[in-house]
């Protein structure tokens, strides 16, 4: 599967356009192996699969943690006091779940 049929990041994450993208080049370059003869449908299947593991499992779950901190005033509120005076770590954390150009 590709993009939000593959998987949805929340939506404080946002960037589901350019992941549906990048996962459709991801699978293109598969498909095209597989077409090609070079790969079995199985190893075409597989390999793509690891793919998207590799690219966005990590920024899915990354964003379902960032967005359980928020939807309760408290909560919401602390993290965001805890993190505003460090700008840094808001830019790591936005690294974690907007992944890097392809
Ligand atoms: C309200 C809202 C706001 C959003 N805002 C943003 C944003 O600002 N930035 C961002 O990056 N992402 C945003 N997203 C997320 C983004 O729209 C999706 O992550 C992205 O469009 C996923 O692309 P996709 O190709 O996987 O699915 P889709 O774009 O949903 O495309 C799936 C297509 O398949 C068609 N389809 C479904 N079933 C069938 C069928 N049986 N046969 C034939 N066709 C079928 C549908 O009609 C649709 O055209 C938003 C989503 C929502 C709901």
């Amino acid at each position: 599967m590709i993009g939000d049929a593959a998987g949805m990041i929340t939506p404080l994450c946002g960037n589901g356009m350019s992941m549906a993208l990048h996962g459709s080049k991801l699978a293109a370059e598969h498909i095209h192996a597989y077409l090609q003869g070079n790969i079995s449908r199985t190893e075409m299947e597989e390999q793509y699969a690891k793919q998207w593991k590799l690219h966005f499992a990590g920024r899915l779950k990354t964003g379902r943690i960032i967005q359980s901190l928020f939807g309760k005033n408290y909560l919401s509120n602390f993290f965001i006091s805890t993190i505003k005076p460090f700008p840094r770590i808001v830019s790591f954390l936005i690294k974690q779940t907007h992944g890097k150009p392809f």
